[in-house]
This record gives C-alpha cells, structure tokens and sequence, in this order.
C-alpha cells in the first residue's frame, strides 16, 4: 500500500509509526492470528531514531524481564532472515564488558550471578573473565587498569534498519498492511 487513497476505512489494530518497535509489534501480532492491522508511517520505514541505532544486541541486563526479552531478541534476529528473506544483518559476535574500579567489577558479577540465577527461562551464557582474556577478544583494548570483564557469547549485532524491513515484510507475509 503506497498511497492514502488505499487506506482502510477501518481496522482492528492501527499502529502508529514503521521504526523498530512499531514493526516488531505488527510482527508479533501478526504471529498470534491478527489479520486487521494498518501500520501508518508518516516517512518512511526505520525513517526516525531506529536509523541511528548502533544495532548492538546485549543480553545482560539489570532485571529478568528484560533480560528475557533481550535473550527473546537475540533468537528471534537469528532466526528472521531465514523466516522472511530480506537480510537483518545479524552477526552472533558475543560482546565484552570491562569494569575498571572495583565497585564495578562487584556490579558486574551481580549482574552475571542475577542471570544465572534465572535458570532455564533465560539461560543466558555468561562467563567472568580476567584482563588478559578480554584482551584476547579484542586485541586492541589496553587492559593496565581493568580489573576484569564479562564474556557474552551469545551477544550479538545487526543491522536496524534490514531488521525493521525484515519484521514489516513478516507482519505483510500474515495479512498486515503498512502505509
Ligand atoms: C538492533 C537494535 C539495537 C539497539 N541497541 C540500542 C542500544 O544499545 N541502546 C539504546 O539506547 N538503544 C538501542 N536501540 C534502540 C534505538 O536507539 C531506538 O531507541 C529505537 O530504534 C527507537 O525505535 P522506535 O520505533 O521507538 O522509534 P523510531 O525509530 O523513531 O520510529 C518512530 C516512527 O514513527 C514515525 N511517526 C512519528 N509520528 C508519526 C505520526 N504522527 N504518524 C505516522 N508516523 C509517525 C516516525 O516517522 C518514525 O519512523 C537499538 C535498536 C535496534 C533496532
């Protein structure tokens, strides 16, 4: 659908604007069985701050709730490109945290015994690691005054803008229109 002439008079669900998060919620709703659903973007798709987003997937994060949606994330972005066609630019790089004063180093393994302990329903893979070994994963890191770091294989990066494209196409593909 390109022009406003072919708009529906009506529908079950509008979502207002094409960046990442309203694509990935026509996508989801999609997924459950809803058909009715006008995706209105003023621009064009992934047109606002979705465009400028680095595109790093990180899993460890402060809470069980969005530490599952993010280990949710990482599966889903290795799976799409398969499910729809286009590219998502998804690359499972796993991601180094570094801590350099003591304090930190304390938050950081709270942090990795927090998603360990939230067993099967996360199962995030997180592994504490000494200075030299962040400098194994990248060479480039001056490691003198890092006291030690956090290794997340299953952490990753893609491409925002091939994402949105990608959950829109998936969102079409079950019966969603996007204007
Ligand atoms: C892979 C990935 C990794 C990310 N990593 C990080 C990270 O590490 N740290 C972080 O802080 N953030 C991260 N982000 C988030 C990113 O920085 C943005 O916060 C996010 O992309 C914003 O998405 P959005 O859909 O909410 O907003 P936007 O992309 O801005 O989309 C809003 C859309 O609504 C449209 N719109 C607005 N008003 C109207 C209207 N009245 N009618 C029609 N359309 C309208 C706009 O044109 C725009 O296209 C990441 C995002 C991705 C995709």
């Amino acid at each position: 659908m390109d022009n406003q002439q072919n708009l529906p008079q009506a529908a079950e669900i509008a979502i207002v604007g094409g960046g990442i998060v309203g694509c990935c919620v026509a996508y989801h709703l999609a997924k459950l069985g809803k058909t009715d659903i006008v995706l209105l973007e003023q621009g064009q798709l992934s047109c606002g701050t979705t465009r400028h987003a680095a595109g790093l997937v990180g899993q460890l994060r402060s809470n069980p709730a969005m530490t599952s949606l993010f280990r949710y994330s990482t599966q889903l972005y290795s799976e799409l490109e398969t499910e729809t066609g286009p590219a998502t630019g998804w690359t499972q790089t796993g991601s180094v945290t570094v801590a350099r004063t003591d304090d930190r180093m304390t938050m950081l393994l709270r942090t990795a015994a927090s998603a360990r302990a939230q067993g099967v329903d996360v199962d995030v893979d997180v592994d504490v690691i000494t200075p030299d070994a962040a400098k194994d994963k990248w060479p480039v890191m001056q490691v003198e005054d890092v006291k030690g770091g956090l290794w997340m294989p299953g952490d990753g990066k893609a491409n925002p803008t091939d994402l949105t494209q990608s959950l829109a196409k998936g969102a079409r593909m079950r019966g969603a229109q996007i204007a």
